[in-house]
């Protein structure tokens, strides 16, 4: 590893100001990510500014209503946040699924919505990477692509984003809040990150030097009725192959509303609108999902070895939105038909 300067930040500004001067500067939370990547030499930072104690450690009711998540409450924290688990349990089990309990009790909220890729070819210096260095080359392409994106991807990188928390964030529509050289702001969660196109090293939409502060999660009061489930190589300790964060509002066998985000299949979290606007107002049938899974699929262009992937997040938005339906059959038999 090359030698570096630590320093805790006083102040957002001070932060963001230090950050946006120096190109070498670079924000640190839990350092699960960033250390990681020091280690195999893929970040290169010379100073890490330490934002731990900047943000709040704290989930705080909104005026209106919702939740404010400090970007440095940890995900072990959050998912035992019982506001968390009885209002919004898809954000629980999405944490629940990600990383060991050793890692969740490092990594925080602003941390893990920017953790990088784990393509392989990222990780590895030895090789070319154009999200590494700009213009080298893509050799995931052609080579080891199995857990790599079938939606959204381009010519340049096929990678997929590696998180859970932040499709559930997705599906709830969440908003990141953040300080920057340009001053606050708060964007969509679903804004947050880009797709690659020809610039696979953005992987957000961020300023350098921009700081998350904090997320919003909205009032809505379906979230309560929300499922997050997530298929991996092994059954934990591992990234999603593909997951599903669904949130769903039935009444009368009809689909009111529905959010649904998938992860391990793009470049972002990717919400599902396509699926959504098929499914808003329809009888709520297994058939009737299989065809909006389906629909938000046919954009899919997988690769040579992940074409697996396809039928797997048709299947499991699907069997996600089972689960939500099947409690509510057992209740009232004409409420859903699935
Ligand atoms: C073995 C292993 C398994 C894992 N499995 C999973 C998994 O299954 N699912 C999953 O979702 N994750 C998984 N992770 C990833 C883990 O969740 C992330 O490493 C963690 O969430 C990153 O948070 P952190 O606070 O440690 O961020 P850091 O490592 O400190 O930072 C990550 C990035 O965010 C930037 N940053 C941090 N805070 C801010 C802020 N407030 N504003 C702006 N920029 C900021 C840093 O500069 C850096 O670029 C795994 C990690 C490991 C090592
Ligand atoms: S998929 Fe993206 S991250 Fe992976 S090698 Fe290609 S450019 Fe690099």
């Amino acid at each position: 590893m090359r030698p570096f300067r630590y320093e805790r930040a006083t102040s957002p500004d001070a932060a963001v100001a230090t950050v946006a001067a120096n190109p070498g500067a670079v924000f640190l939370a839990g350092g699960t990510n960033l250390v990681d990547l020091m280690r195999l030499g893929v970040a290169r930072p010379d100073r890490l500014v330490d934002v731990r104690r900047l943000a709040t450690d704290t989930v705080e009711p909104l005026a209106d209503g919702g939740l404010r998540i400090g970007a440095a409450v940890t995900n072990s924290r959050l998912a035992a946040d019982l506001t968390i688990r009885s209002r919004y349990p898809v954000l629980a089990q999405a944490l629940l699924s990600g990383a060991s309990p050793q890692l969740r009790n490092l990594a925080t909220t602003g941390g893990n919505l920017l953790q990088r890729t784990r393509c392989p070819y990222f990780q590895n210096v030895t090789t070319p990477c154009n999200k590494r260095e700009p213009g080298s080359g893509c050799p995931a392409r052609e080579g080891d692509h199995r857990t790599l994106a079938v939606l959204g991807h381009s010519e340049a990188c096929v990678a997929t984003h590696p998180g859970d928390m932040p499709v559930a964030l997705a599906a709830l529509d969440a908003t990141v809040r953040t300080e920057g050289p340009a001053g606050p702001r708060a964007l969509p969660v679903t804004s947050l990150h880009r797709l690659p196109g020809d610039e696979p090293h953005r992987d957000t939409v961020l300023d350098r030097g921009e700081l998350i502060t904090a997320v919003d999660l909205p009032v809505l009061p379906l979230t309560a009725r929300s499922r997050y489930r997530k298929v991996r190589d092994r059954a934990s300790y591992a990234f999603a192959l593909v997951s599903v964060a669904a949130v769903l509002d039935v009444a009368g066998g009809t689909i009111r509303d529905v959010r649904l985000a998938l992860g391990g299949v793009a470049h972002v979290p990717w919400r599902a609108r396509r699926a959504e606007e098929q499914l808003l107002g329809a009888v709520a049938t297994e058939e009737n999902l299989r065809r909006a899974a389906e629909a938000e699929l046919a954009a899919a262009r997988p690769l040579r070895d992940n074409g697996f992937k396809v039928p797997l997040a048709r299947d499991l938005i699907v069997r996600t939105l089972l689960d939500l339906l099947e409690p509510l059959q057992r209740h009232d038999p004409t409420e859903a038909r699935p």
